[in-house]
């Protein structure tokens, strides 16, 4: 087992290709890289799932609780099942009446609908606001996203237990406390509320909309061949749109979330920590982290875009039937008492501040900042490609252990071209790289001796330093390439010449190999050997690096590794192969 699989949300290590998205993603930089693996630090994460939604290798995950359910039922206890509203996003159109008789055919009980807890959470919600707390504590996400890192807004989170909390204690009300209660819906988040003290013994286990369809699938239970049927038990209200954007407000009477400046529904990660940076206290806010609500939750896996799954909802939550007054007991005769609701709703929030426990100084940051080539403040560009959004919080990562230096893309390419510019520089063989008019873009000192130039070759035409016929043939595409001998006899120039075009920079490439040094000794042998060697050196290197930056090899990366596989060719050619064309 990876070491990390007891956790709630983890890698699966064998398919992580170490690209840093979920990185990038993570709104807590809850995800370390060590060795080319992208792990999660439980200690640091919201379970709020993005990782999950964005790794394009499904290389992030979360703990599936299959097993916990099957054997509840197992059991032989009463088990009910607590369906979150955004179930007409995931089975769509006909799937959704049929989904309620799959459920019972898995062996539940009871099927409910979380609205039903919904209208009551909400209704608690609606008491609150206004007395002190404006933050709805719905989305566990948000609410481990505060507790966690914005310990000081706990106070205000409206003390109201979840839809899914306040459901399932109102179905143990119904069926008795031996019953069990499982949580379906889209949410990973949602896993973790059931570790919470506030909410303990409520809900029995919580999967994912896409857990259940695997366990339908393995128990072979096909939602096309089931039979329609209802919920068992109506809930009250709007409560059945909460999973979309304003829903919960709406069922709290608070407005949509969107016309009313007195309460504000914010969705996405991002989003939701500004709101919270900016929102006044008598401002009701419903935070989502998830973008567009519940019906993107990480569980949540269906090829309907976001407009899709919203209308799905809409349309489910239109057509089915709700209930006027009170709130039927789920699963048994009777309403609700007002003392059953009221405990139901109960909860507590409270400061969990997450602390690193690393000490680190000013003179520690600076340290790494300098040692990745940002000691000062022009060159921390804060491009956010290695994940962390400024050069300065990527020091502060580096040194509690969750970033190494080399995730800096800037300075990765930065060395690269560094190391390519020194090996062509240093290079036996004269380079020059050219413009579509050619006119000298640059050229190495190999280059400026054997055409006895000085340093301002830059600007200059080729034509005032050597005879370009050769060069104008490419640099027109009449001729693809030229692989020729140059010969200069007053001059004392004799050389191989390579000429290549890069046509999606409008440039031209010379590589002059100087033959009059070539006696078939020992000379041109060095040379050769020493070209060859440097020139390994740059690819290998840059082979390794782009391993690591495959997906940001910048042009002039990969220009610099073109020219030198020509200069490697051209100096493995050896003396025989020069013989020839002489
Ligand atoms: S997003 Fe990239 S780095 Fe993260 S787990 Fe997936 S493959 Fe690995
Ligand atoms: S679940 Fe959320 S907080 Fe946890 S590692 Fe993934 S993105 Fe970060
Ligand atoms: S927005 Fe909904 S699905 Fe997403 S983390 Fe919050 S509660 Fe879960």
């Amino acid at each position: 087992m990876p070491p990390e699989k007891h956790q709630l949300v983890y890698t699966l290590t064998a398919r992580c290709r170490d690209c840093h998205r979920c990185l990038r993603v993570c709104p807590v930089n809850a995800i370390s890289i060590a060795n080319g693996q992208a792990s999660v630090k439980p200690e640091r994460c919201i379970s709020c799932g993005a990782c999950i939604r964005e790794c394009p290798q499904g290389a992030k995950t979360y703990r599936r609780d299959i097993a916990q359910a099957r054997d509840l039922i197992a059991s032989g206890a009463v088990v009910a099942a607590s369906v979150a509203p955004s179930f007409a996003a995931a089975f769509p159109d006909w799937k959704g009446g049929r989904f309620v008789s799959a459920l019972r055919r898995l062996g539940f009980a009871v099927v409910a609908e979380t609205a039903v807890g919904a209208y009551y959470s909400a209704q608690a919600c609606a008491k609150a606001a206004g007395n002190g707390s404006n933050i709805c504590g719905a989305c566990p996400a948000a609410v481990n996203y505060i507790e966690k890192y914005r310990p000081e807004l706990a106070a205000q989170i409206m003390p109201a237990a979840s839809p899914m909390v306040a459901h399932a204690r109102l179905l143990k009300t119904a069926l008795g406390q031996d019953a069990k209660v499982v949580f379906i819906g889209p949410c990973v988040a949602k896993k973790s509320e059931l570790e919470r003290q506030d909410a303990a013994g409520a809900v029995d286990v919580a999967l994912t909309f896409e857990e259940i369809t695997e366990w339908l699938g393995k128990s072979g239970i096909d939602i096309a061949s089931c039979e329609e049927s209802a919920f068992d038990g109506l809930p009250r209200g709007d409560s059945r749109l909460y999973p979309v954007p304003g829903g919960f407000l709406k069922t709290a009477g608070l407005g949509d979330g969107f016309m009313n400046p007195a309460a504000i529904s914010v969705t996405g990660a991002a989003e939701v920590k500004d709101a919270l940076l900016s929102v006044p206290p008598e401002v009701a806010v419903e935070p989502l982290f998830c973008r567009e609500g519940c019906i993107n939750g990480p569980g949540l896996k269906t090829a309907d875009g976001l407009l899709k799954r919203r209308a799905s909802v809409f349309s489910y939550a239109a057509k089915a039937q709700t209930a006027k007054t009170g709130g039927a007991k789920t699963g048994a005769a009777g309403k609700f008492t007002d003392d059953e609701i009221r405990r139901a709703c109960a909860a507590e929030f409270s400061p969990r501040p997450f602390k690193s426990g690393v000490e680190i100084s000013e003179a520690d940051i600076q340290r790494v900042l300098e040692q990745t080539g940002k000691g000062e403040p022009e060159q921390q560009l804060n491009c956010g490609a290695c994940g962390y959004r400024s050069c300065r919080e990527k020091a502060v990562a580096v040194l509690e252990g969750m970033a190494v230096p080399e995730m800096c893309i800037p300075l990765m390419r930065r060395r690269a071209e560094q190391r390519a510019d020194r090996i062509i520089s240093d290079s036996p063989n004269g380079i020059v790289v050219l413009d579509s008019s050619l006119s000298i873009i640059s050229a190495n000192p190999a280059f400026r001796t054997l055409f006895s130039c000085s340093d301002d070759l830059p600007g200059r035409r080729l034509s005032s330093v050597m005879d370009s016929a050769p060069f104008e043939k490419v640099a027109a595409g009449a001729q693809e390439s030229v692989d020729s001998v140059y010969r200069d006899a007053p001059a004392g120039i004799f050389c191989k010449m390579l000429i290549y075009p890069l046509r999606e920079e409008g440039q031209v490439i010379g590589i002059f190999v100087n033959m009059a040094q070539h006696d078939g000794g020992e000379t041109a042998g060095l040379q050769r050997a020493q070209t060859v060697a440097q020139a390994r050196e740059l690819l290998e290197h840059q082979i390794d690096m782009a391993q690591h930056i495959a997906m940001y090899l910048g042009e002039s990366t990969a220009k610099s590794e073109e020219l030198v596989k020509k200069i490697i060719a051209l100096s493995e050619e050896g003396k025989d192969g020069l013989d020839n064309t002489l």
